[in-house]
């Protein structure tokens, strides 16, 4: 039995910028880490699996450098990785991407679950996930915070909602996708654990590896496009700064709320 974790590669920064030119963000230069929601999918499946005979295998698509991140996945303890890279997947929109992913996830086969992350903080559609379980018609959950148990036919989790937790239970195989609570605190592998982690192989599949009849990936595989990309125009103004000491500076405040009609 596996659990395969969906992981992706994102930009380690939140000043993403965007080249005005192609309208694609601008990756080089910009240091890179392993998407924060899937760091804590995978910390749920080694958590979950115990001691058992559960083999986790971490999957990315990406290009070539997108290694990083399944080397750090094999340091946390995963047991296999899988890069899935080819010119063929260039371009692809998030539908385009849950099919190479999925084709991927059948190649490894008799899988009891698939743990990804809820969103990636560089695309954010939230919606890999749940396309994933669309392509291989498995249940699936959302906004994970806590699988729960894990046994032979079944996987139940706690999912956030609005209100507060909903528990639920799923049929295996099954997809859950995980939000990670304020409280996660990431595995920092050791030393053992790193060197470990780099005896190992990281498995390189192209898109023959998983291809079927009649499947199309990259754009041909794309229904959407990316019309244009954009910042939000920067604000003019700035605000009201009032840097008079405590005292006076509470009295222009609420003189300044008045004014506006903000306060009574
Ligand atoms: C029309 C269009 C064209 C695009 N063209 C390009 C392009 O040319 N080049 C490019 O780099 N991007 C391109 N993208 C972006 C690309 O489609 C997304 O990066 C990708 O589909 C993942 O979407 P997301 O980042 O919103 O992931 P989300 O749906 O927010 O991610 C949810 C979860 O899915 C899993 N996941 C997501 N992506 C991957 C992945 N690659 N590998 C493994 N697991 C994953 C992770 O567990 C993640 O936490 C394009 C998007 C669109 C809509």
């Amino acid at each position: 039995m596996r659990i395969i974790v969906c992981v992706k590669q994102v930009p380690d920064t939140t000043e993403v910028e965007i080249d005005p030119k192609t309208g694609t963000i601008i990756r080089e230069g910009v240091p890179s880490m392993l998407n924060p929601f899937d760091e804590f999918a995978l910390n749920e499946a080694i958590r979950i699996r115990g001691t058992g005979q559960i083999e986790i295998v971490a999957l990315t698509m990406g290009p070539p450098q997108a290694e990083e991140a399944l080397f750090k996945c094999l340091a946390i303890g995963a047991d296999r990785a899988v890069l899935l890279s080819d010119r063929a997947f260039a371009g692809s929109d998030t539908w385009a991407t849950s099919l190479a992913l999925s084709r991927a996830i059948e190649a490894v086969g008799d899988y009891c679950a698939v743990f990804c992350g809820h969103q990636a903080t560089d695309g954010d559609t939230a919606q890999v996930g749940p396309e994933i379980a669309r392509q291989l018609g498995i249940p699936q959950m959302t906004y994970v915070e806590k699988v729960e148990e894990l046994d032979g036919k079944s996987v139940t989790c706690l999912k956030e909602t609005d209100e507060g937790y909903v528990r639920l239970k799923a049929k295996l195989p099954a997809l859950v996708a995980c939000i990670s609570p304020s409280s996660f605190v990431p595995i920092i592998p050791k030393m053992g654990q790193i060197l470990k982690a780099k005896k190992k192989t990281i498995e390189k599949w192209g898109a023959d590896k998983v291809a079927k009849p009649g499947d199309k990936f990259g754009l041909d595989g794309s229904p959407t496009q990316v019309v244009k990309t954009y910042p939000p125009p920067k604000k003019k103004g700035g605000g009201v700064k009032i840097s008079d000491p405590p005292d006076a500076a509470v009295r222009k405040l609420v003189e300044y709320l008045r004014k506006e009609g903000l306060v009574r």
